[in-house]
C-alpha cells in the first residue's frame, strides 16, 4: 500500500452504508479510478463536503494495486468553480462532460492529455463571458483526438485535392472514413454528415486551440450547435460505450446528418 497524491476531477459520489460515499474520480496521475471516503457524511467531515461531482481537486488516497476501490482520506480544492452551478447551460454542459468522460475512459488507465482537457474546458465553462456550446464541441473533438481519432479536414477524401473553402459551401463529412468529400465528388456519396463551409473553418480552428481560447471564440450562434452536433456524433461513432447522454439534452436538433 501506498500514499499518493493526485489532482481528480469528481464524476459521481453515491452514499454508502451510514456516513461513507463511493467517489469516482477522473485523476491526473491514475485515470478513472474509485475509492471510498469513510465517514464523509458526517457533518463534521470538510474533506467529504467536497466530493460532489464536478469538483475539481487535490486528493490524498492509500492506493493498493489490483484493487478496484481505493481509500481516500483528504481532498482539497484545486480550483472553486463559483458559476457552474448557477448557470443552467453551463452546469448542464459541464455535467454533460463528467458523463462522457465517466463513459469512454477505463479504470486506472492515466491520460494526462485527457485530464488537462476535461480540467481546462470546467475552467472556460466557469468563466463568465465564455460560450459553453463552443466548449462542448471543441470539448467532444478534442476528446475524440485525445484516444487516437484525429479526424482530417483539408483534403478530400476521393480526389484528394485541398478542401477549397472559398469555393466550396457546403462539404459533406464521412466520419467512418476520417474525412472530408469535395462538392464534386459527393455526387455519388451516400453517406455524409454536411457541414457549413463556416463550420469546417470552426472545427479546423478548434483542433488548435486550447479550452480557453475556443470558448471566447466569436461564432455565429447558429453555427454553435451545428458544432456540438457534429463533435458529438464524431465522438460517439467511435466510441461504443456513448450512446444516450443524459444532460445532453441541450443539443435539441437532430445532427444534420445525411443520407442520401
Ligand atoms: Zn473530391
Amino acid at each position: 500500500m501506498s500514499i499518493e497524491k493526485t489532482e481528480a476531477v469528481v464524476l459521481r459520489a453515491v452514499n454508502f452504508r451510514d456516513t461513507s460515499k463511493i467517489v469516482t474520480f477522473y485523476t491526473k496521475r491514475y485515470g478513472k479510478m474509485s475509492a471510498i471516503a469513510k465517514g464523509a457524511r458526517n457533518p463534521k467531515s470538510k474533506f467529504g463536503s467536497l466530493l460532489q461531482p464536478l469538483n475539481y481537486l487535490q486528493i490524498v488516497f492509500y492506493r493498493r494495486e489490483n484493487r478496484q476501490l481505493q481509500t481516500v482520506s483528504s481532498s482539497e480544492f484545486v480550483k472553486y468553480f463559483k458559476s457552474l452551478t448557477s448557470d443552467v447551460d453551463r452546469f448542464s454542459i459541464s455535467m454533460s462532460l463528467i458523463e462522457i468522460i465517466n463513459k469512454v475512459m477505463h479504470d486506472e488507465e492515466e491520460n494526462e492529455t485527457v485530464f488537462s482537457l476535461l480540467a481546462e474546458s470546467l475552467i472556460a465553462l466557469d468563466t463568465p463571458g465564455t460560450f459553453p456550446r463552443n466548449t462542448f464541441a471543441h470539448f467532444a473533438l478534442n476528446l475524440a483526438i485525445g484516444l487516437g481519432f484525429t479526424p482530417d479536414f483539408s483534403r478530400c477524401l476521393i480526389c484528394r485535392n485541398a478542401i477549397d473553402l472559398e469555393r466550396e459551401k457546403k462539404v459533406y463529412y464521412v466520419i467512418e472514413k476520417g474525412g472530408p468529400v469535395c462538392e464534386k465528388c459527393s455526387a455519388n456519396l451516400n453517406e455524409g454528415f454536411l457541414l457549413s463551409d463556416s463550420a469546417l473553418l470552426v472545427l479546423q480552428s478548434f483542433v488548435r486551440l486550447s479550452p480557453a481560447a475556443a470558448a471566447k471564440s466569436e461564432i455565429e450562434p447558429g453555427l454553435r450547435n451545428e458544432l456540438a452536433n457534429f463533435s458529438f456524433v464524431y465522438l460517439k461513432r467511435h466510441l461504443d460505450t456513448l450512446k444516450e447522454i443524459k444532460s445532453l439534452r441541450f443539443l435539441a436538433a437532430t445532427p444534420q446528418e445525411i443520407a442520401r
